[in-house]
């Protein structure tokens, strides 16, 4: 079909506007199939070149007989049959294998790559769609958690754009518009405070998986799920802040904030606050991360100030969530610590969703990987991939 021949991606031609071409890495999961809602919305403005996922084949199934993309990547080798055998009357590409991911990732004739995969396994393509110069709208912040250092220095050296698809950074992203970042006084992140936000510590300790799954405000995929219950996901997204917007971490405070009404704000020097506000629904940032710097019309229902009559704000507590306290350091510290603290809260929060392990003790387990570890100050992406690895084990062998 070679559809892309007949037009060049991002340009205009009679006046037409021309159709991006989009890879979406992690097409199946929460992020994915919201990005896809996005496209559906917007035919006429964006086309799917590639979609990947990791397990979840049938769903893959289902979007390429849905997009008629190019390519379509399992990471996971053993449904590559399945997939092979389902598209086979289709003139679409598959493969598998997180090779063929970071392939994908870097085709040039991609306008846009979503990665919107989880955790660490998003680091290997992100720095592939970096190396290619490529626009990328960012949802996994692991990636910048792990290696921010490397990620910044690879986007200026290829001339990569990063744009924020998290919420928060979202919001930030939105608010910096028409203003220069050294007028910024701070960063001010909300959170919800997620299921446990009332729990005392004794209820923290019995809390399940289970209870962490249900999320008062937002619908996403498991894993950040636990980490919003833990506040993980707070610490990290302050990482990624600090690498996003290049301010020092003094400047990036986090306010809980339990309507998720406003997705974050800045503080600048003359003491005023610029805010984003929205309803709770994620393809605002995503659309705004494929659109950028037009606003278009968006599937987000418009917030309605007479249904949310109070927005409440407190202040994060770093005792009863002593993840936001390691995060928090982490960030201060630099170096392998947050990669550390990345691969040790992978192996908990599986673990914690298995109910292998208490909520209390997923951050116990993280703090003893910690001081197992060797603390490297500048680490190479090589340092990076061996310090990931070690940690996995030294934080599995804490679960038995
Ligand atoms: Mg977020």
């Amino acid at each position: 079909m070679a559809k892309w021949h007949c037009h060049q991606p991002g340009r205009t031609h009679n006046n037409v506007i021309m159709k991006k071409l989009l890879t979406i890495l992690g097409s199946t999961g929460s992020i994915g199939t919201q990005t896809l809602d996005v496209v559906r919305m917007h035919n006429d403005r964006f086309e799917v070149y590639a979609l990947t996922a990791n397990n979840n084949v049938q769903l893959l199934i289902k979007q390429a007989l849905e997009f008629k993309p190019e390519v379509v990547v399992i990471a996971n080798e053993c449904h590559y049959n399945t997939l092979k055998c389902a598209l086979k009357e289709y003139p679409i590409k598959v493969y598998a294998g997180a090779k063929a991911i970071e392939e994908v990732a870097s085709i040039s004739i991609v306008d846009i790559v979503v990665t919107a995969m989880v955790g660490y396994s998003g680091l290997a393509p992100t720095i592939a769609a970096i190396k290619a110069g490529k626009r990328i709208a960012l949802a996994n912040k692991e990636t910048l958690v792990v290696a921010g250092n490397i990620i910044t220095e690879l986007t200026l050296k290829h001339n990569a754009t990063i744009l924020p698809v998290d919420s928060e950074h979202g919001a930030i992203f939105q608010c910096l518009q028409g203003e220069d970042t050294n007028v910024v006084n701070k960063l001010i992140l909300t959170a919800s405070g997620g299921p446990f936000r009332t729990y005392d510590i004794e209820k923290l300790r019995t809390a399940t998986a289970k209870e962490a799954l249900s999320h008062p405000t937002w619908s996403m995929g498991n894993k950040i799920t636990i980490d919003s219950a833990s506040l993980m996901n707070k610490g990290f997204e302050m990482i990624e802040a600090k690498w996003l917007f290049g301010v020092d971490p003094d400047q990036i405070i986090v306010i809980i904030h339990p309507q998720s009404i406003i997705h974050s704000m800045i503080e600048y020097k003359d003491g005023s606050i610029k805010a984003q506000l929205g309803e709770t629904d994620m393809r605002l940032p995503i659309q705004y991360a494929l659109t950028y710097p037009e606003r278009i019309k968006s599937p987000t229902p418009f917030l309605d100030f007479t249904k949310h009559n109070q927005l409440t704000f407190e202040e994060p507590d770093f005792k009863r969530f002593r993840n936001l306290e390691i995060a928090y350091q982490a960030m201060k510290q630099g170096g392998n610590l947050p990669c550390i603290i990345n691969a040790a809260n992978e192996v908990v929060v599986d673990a914690f969703l298995h109910d292998k392990v208490g909520f209390i003790e997923m951050s116990d387990i993280i703090e003893k990987t910690i001081n197992r570890l060797a603390f490297i100050s500048n680490p190479t992406y090589e340092d990076y991939v061996a310090c990931d690895a070690e940690t996995r084990i030294i934080a599995s062998e804490f679960l038995k």
